[in-house]
């Protein structure tokens, strides 16, 4: 089997150790338009080959995994490409306008979207990780669209890697993961700003990040060349979950400033509840 990787980076690179792992007999080629990123990826056996774009029309399986900005200008030429028998899947974060800008394509059926919940906040060939997705989840959108047998040849690599199939509507995908995942990465990012702000020098902040700082500006790390069209295609539904979330902020604020310790205290304590929630979503 030949699978190509379009965009050899944490997420593509990661689906192809992990498959390569899975399958040795598969041959994984790599697509990049970082000729360095193809160099680290082959010196690292993240891919077999390096290949061009013209040679896609001889995939099996081609792997769409570059920033959503890109997938959508992308997409509609790697299905001009590929021969009738090819699957092709996206892994973006986001999920309306990839479905729209692919929905009168003449090889619809042979395009699956998809969004791995799994990741970290390094990019590049070098953050790939063998079994990233391993008990995670994989939100499908608008399935009925491709092909049977092509549905089934990415379900037999995403069951083989362990994951988690769910089902969903574009806009319902955004929707929800403008709270679950676009949300945190805001949320990080500008607690990230408000320290480095405050604090002038910067090994104060080292000396103090052994605690909760650490995890919780962990996402400030990720790129903003991958996040910035994440945003730009969710907008409506991040700004939502902005005001609702600014409101929060806010009130906790109003709460500080009133002396209302009770009301905090009551708060947090509802919050707590997270606890069981984050430990039935790992059952
Ligand atoms: P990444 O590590 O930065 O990898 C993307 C790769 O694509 C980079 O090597 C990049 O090169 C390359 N690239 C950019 N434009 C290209 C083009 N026109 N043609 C070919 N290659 C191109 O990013 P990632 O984290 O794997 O994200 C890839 C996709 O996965 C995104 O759509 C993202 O929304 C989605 N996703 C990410 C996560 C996460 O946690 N990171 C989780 C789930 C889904 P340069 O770096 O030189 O631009």
């Amino acid at each position: 089997m030949k699978i190509y990787v379009i965009g050899i980076g944490l997420i593509g690179g990661s689906i192809a150790l992990t498959a390569k792992e899975l399958n040795p007999e598969i041959t994984i080629f790599g697509i990049d338009s970082n000729p360095a990123h193809v160099e680290e990826a082959l010196a690292l056996g993240v891919i077999d080959q390096g290949a061009l774009f013209d040679d896609l029309s001889n995939a099996d399986i081609v792997i769409v995994s570059v920033p959503v900005d890109i997938t959508m200008t992308l997409l509609p030429a790697v299905l001009d490409k590929i021969n009738d028998d090819a699957i092709v899947f996206d892994v973006g974060s986001t999920k309306s306008l990839v479905c729209e800008a692919v929905a009168n394509h003449p090889k619809r059926r042979n395009f699956l979207a998809t969004h791995p919940i799994a990741g970290t906040e390094f990019s590049g060939p070098s953050a790939a990780i063998a079994g990233l997705f391993k008990g995670k989840t994989n939100i499908i959108c608008e399935v009925e669209k491709t092909a049977f047998k092509l549905q089934e040849k990415a379900l037999v690599l995403f069951n083989a890697m362990g994951m988690r199939i769910r089902y969903m509507e574009p806009k319902s995908h955004d929707k929800h993961i403008a709270y679950m995942s676009h949300l945190s990465h805001i949320s990080s990012f500008m607690l990230g700003k408000t320290v480095i702000e405050k604090e002038k020098h910067e090994q104060d902040i080292f000396d103090m990040a052994g605690s909760g700082f650490e995890s919780t500006v962990r996402l400030a790390k990720s790129s903003p060349a991958m996040w910035t069209p994440i945003f730009k295609q969710n907008k409506e539904q991040v700004l939502e979950g902005l005001e609702e979330y600014i409101s929060n902020l806010s009130h906790f604020r109003d709460l500080l400033v009133k002396d209302d310790f009770d009301a905090i205290y009551n708060e947090m304590k509802n919050v707590n509840k997270i606890k069981e929630i984050l430990n039935g979503m790992k059952k």
